[in-house]
């Protein structure tokens, strides 16, 4: 039996209609649009395309959205002033710091991550945000495991009691999705580079979510039969004749764990297609809980 294939962009259009829908709310009731500042620092080629992906998103939506260029010369107390200025105005309800930094102010990143007000931080990482996860408080949570979240709701994958096991611990995607599926009442194991017989830990899982950053980790020999698998990862395999620009793949082994699993999301078209609709739905968030 072959997996039912969750794909990325029929979950994505549902959640930029959910937040379309929110945004009109919000302009009926109180006559305000919300609004998302991107700030850019530095010439890096993708992280311009996520920029402008963002930007035109916002625009489909009915979001007010402005990018802020700044300069790959710009120094942190630069970077802190324009942060302070777009926590005080009140068209902004979200602002996004685009990540990588330029290399002298890459140290800087938690101060200048946390200098974004928890209300207006609609990436998540703010660590008042993480807190409020971890004590299940409404906050703002990061959009690709909130993403991953709302597609097993909306996808109807039981969560309640069940095994679920988590490939990676990082802070924007591992960690935050273990208490997202704790929060569901799943029984949740995350697994690392220190995991002792990592197959077998991943064996248990009735959802098994690989973030990893290795291309297909995740062999069939390691899934249950029936599960879910969701693939967060994102990798570029070297380029071939094919593929002049390599192969993009997953963290699963799609073609064999697709023959074992229950369902699977699939690399490219999976959840990289969820990130952006999630942050449209985190502007609206945002908007939703200033304006209360
Ligand atoms: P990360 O910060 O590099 O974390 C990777 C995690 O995997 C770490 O916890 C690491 O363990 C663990 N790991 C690495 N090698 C391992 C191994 N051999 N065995 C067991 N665990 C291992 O990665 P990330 O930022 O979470 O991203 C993970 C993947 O998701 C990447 O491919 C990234 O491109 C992709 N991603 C996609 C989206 C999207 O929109 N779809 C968003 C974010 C990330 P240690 O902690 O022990 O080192």
């Amino acid at each position: 039996m072959t997996a039912r294939i969750l794909e990325g962009k029929v979950f994505a259009q549902q959640f930029r209609e959910d937040a379309k829908k929110k945004a009109e709310a919000l302009r009926a009731k109180y006559g305000v649009q919300p609004g998302l500042a991107v700030v850019i620092v530095g010439s890096n080629p993708a992280s311009q395309v996520y920029v402008r992906n963002k930007h035109k998103s916002c625009e489909a939506l009915g979001i007010y959205s402005e990018v802020i260029e700044m300069p790959e010369t710009t120094t942190k107390e630069e970077l802190l002033a324009k942060i302070d200025a777009l926590n005080d105005d009140r068209k902004i309800h979200g602002i996004l710091v685009q990540l990588p930094l330029p290399k002298q102010i890459a140290a800087h990143e938690s101060e200048i991550l946390e200098r974004i007000r928890p209300e207006k931080d609609v990436d998540g990482f703010h660590p008042v945000n993480v807190g409020r996860l971890v004590t299940g408080e409404p906050g703002l949570v990061p959009c690709t495991p909130y993403g991953c979240l709302r597609m097993l709701e909306l996808a109807g994958i039981p969560m309640d009691g069940q095994r679920a096991v988590i490939i990676g611990r990082s802070n924007i995607v591992g960690k935050p999705m273990l208490h997202l599926l704790l929060g569901k009442n799943a029984t949740v194991t995350i697994c690392h580079s220190h995991t002792k017989d990592l197959p077998a830990v991943a064996r248990e899982a009735d959802i098994l979510v690989a973030a990893v950053g290795r291309p297909r980790f995740v062999t069939a020999d390691m899934v249950k039969k029936g599960a879910t698998v969701i693939d967060v990862g994102i990798n570029r395999l070297a380029p071939d004749e094919e593929h002049p620009k390599g192969k993009l793949v997953g963290d699963v082994d799609f073609e064999s764990v697709k023959e074992v699993a229950g369902a699977i999301t699939p690399v490219p078209g999976g959840v990289g297609l969820l990130t952006v609709a999630m942050l449209m739905e985190n502007v609206v968030r945002a908007a939703e809980m200033q304006l209360r």
